[in-house]
């Protein structure tokens, strides 16, 4: 049997999955200052709350789907990304009705075939959140703040980080400009590749995200939509950049920045770290996306929100040489002379550990020798040494592996003895 994991994902060891948590925590602990509640929604889901969501014409859909018939020929795919489910369920629990909000934030796995690399996996983490029912843009600021802060508090510096905002106008002001740019692909269809050609018809902006040189070159004259935006869009981005300056937030305006889903509207963001991530430098991002409720056929809903990718989270702070937290080691170890007295060992560890006190033990018969080695690597501060003279007159020896001390302790008194020891 090949036991290697399939392509494009990864085993989360002990060290990324400690990392993970971390993250998460860290996420529960910011996001939920700022009032958002967790929501779970299923791994997989209809293929249409993608289809419709994210758009037939964008790489996840056309490309990227990890999509199966199940045993009753429903047509189910993995979810790509979080936003789509989150919506969906907020539509079938009612969580917004009219004139009420929400705010929530997510974590898990997300699936999507691409071609793997550094950074760029086909199952890959993402944290993100949620907000429904807000249209005002202090709403917008509020996410591109936490999303900043967020990688601040996992430790990647400011000065590598660059926050990119655009805006991608609303469904009054994006029509014709879609049409110009569509104008604008066909009138230099020579220069550009097959792929932006096609793009003309299907999804002429994403044409500014194609990494070809010739066709940068040639959107790098393209008209922006950030010239043609609506008063109500252009008002709604410049309030968004206003409150982003009053809290002292640096961005860039990226006017080429259209990310790849169809459901955004407005304003749009990504950070990118400047170090160690090389072509996949986009930690995180998001944007507005107003019709997307309606779109699965709820009421007129705005919404907005951002995601993070764990994987490329963790290498922008490897870069940054940030260190997760260590883990618990073992405060105590409890040591056995000889096997006459393992059921007392195995109570003794049990009673610390109800205490709270991080113990260990050994189950595999070492000698007392390799057990002390054992709580060495353990970095143990302290070993109870239960020998069967001591036993017998109701007590054992504390030792304390950096002064070397040792002393007799009751029984009844070790975990008081343990947890002043431990200070
Ligand atoms: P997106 O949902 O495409 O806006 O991506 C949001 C974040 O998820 C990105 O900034 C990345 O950090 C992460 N991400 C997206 N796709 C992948 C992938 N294939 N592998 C690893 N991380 C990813």
């Amino acid at each position: 049997m090949n036991v290697r994991a399939p392509k494009g994902t990864a085993d989360m060891l002990p060290d990324v999955a400690r990392a993970w948590e971390y993250l998460t925590r860290t996420a529960q602990d910011l996001f939920s200052r700022y009032g958002y509640e967790p929501i779970y929604t299923p791994l997989f889901e209809n293929t249409e709350v993608f289809t419709r969501g994210i758009g037939e014409a964008t790489d996840i859909v056309s490309k990227e789907m990890y999509t199966f018939l199940d045993k009753g020929d429903r047509s189910l795919t993995l979810r790509p990304e979080g936003t789509a489910s989150v919506v969906r369920a907020a539509l079938e629990h009612s969580l917004v009705p009219q004139g009420s909000s929400a705010k929530l934030y997510y974590s898990g796995p997300m699936f999507r075939y691409e071609r793997p690399q550094k950074g760029r996996m086909r199952q890959f983490w993402q944290i993100g959140v949620e907000v429904l029912g807000v249209a005002g843009p202090s709403a917008d600021a509020e996410v591109i703040v936490l999303l900043v802060r967020f990688f601040e508090a996992v430790g990647i510096p400011a000065a590598s980080m660059r926050l990119l905002v655009n805006s991608m106008g609303d469904e009054a002001c994006r029509p014709a400009y879609r049409e110009r740019i569509s104008a604008y692909i066909r009138d230099h269809g020579e220069q550009l590749c097959e792929e932006c050609n096609r793009r003309a018809v299907t999804n002429p902006l994403r044409a500014f995200d194609c990494k070809n040189p010739a066709c940068v070159a040639v959107m790098a004259e393209a008209p922006l939509l950030r010239d043609s935006l609506c008063e109500e869009c252009s008002a709604h981005y410049s309030t968004v950049k206003a409150h982003l300056d009053r809290l002292g937030i640096a961005y860039e305006e990226a006017p080429r920045l259209v990310r790849g889903l169809d459901y955004y509207t407005r304003t749009v963001f990504e950070v990118q770290v400047t170090e160690g991530l090389g072509s996949q430098n986009a930690i995180g991002g998001g944007g507005r996306y107003d019709r997307l409720m309606q779109e699965y056929g709820g009421p007129p809903t705005p919404g907005l929100g951002f995601a993070l990718g764990f994987e490329r989270t963790l290498l922008a702070m490897e870069a940054a040489g940030v260190s997760v937290p260590a883990p618990a080691r073992a405060d105590v170890y409890v040591a056995r002379v000889d096997d006459s007295v393992s059921e007392s060992v195995f109570t003794m560890t049990a009673a610390l550990r109800d205490a709270g006190v991080v113990a260990e033990l050994d189950h595999q018969a070492r000698s007392l020798k390799s057990q002390f080695k054992q709580a060495d690597r353990l970095a143990a501060r302290l070993v109870v040494i239960v020998g069967p003279d001591e036993l017998a007159v109701g007590e054992v020896t504390l030792r304390d592996m950096t002064s070397k001390d040792e002393s007799r302790v009751a029984i009844g008194e070790l975990v008081n003895a343990v947890r002043s020891r431990l200070g």
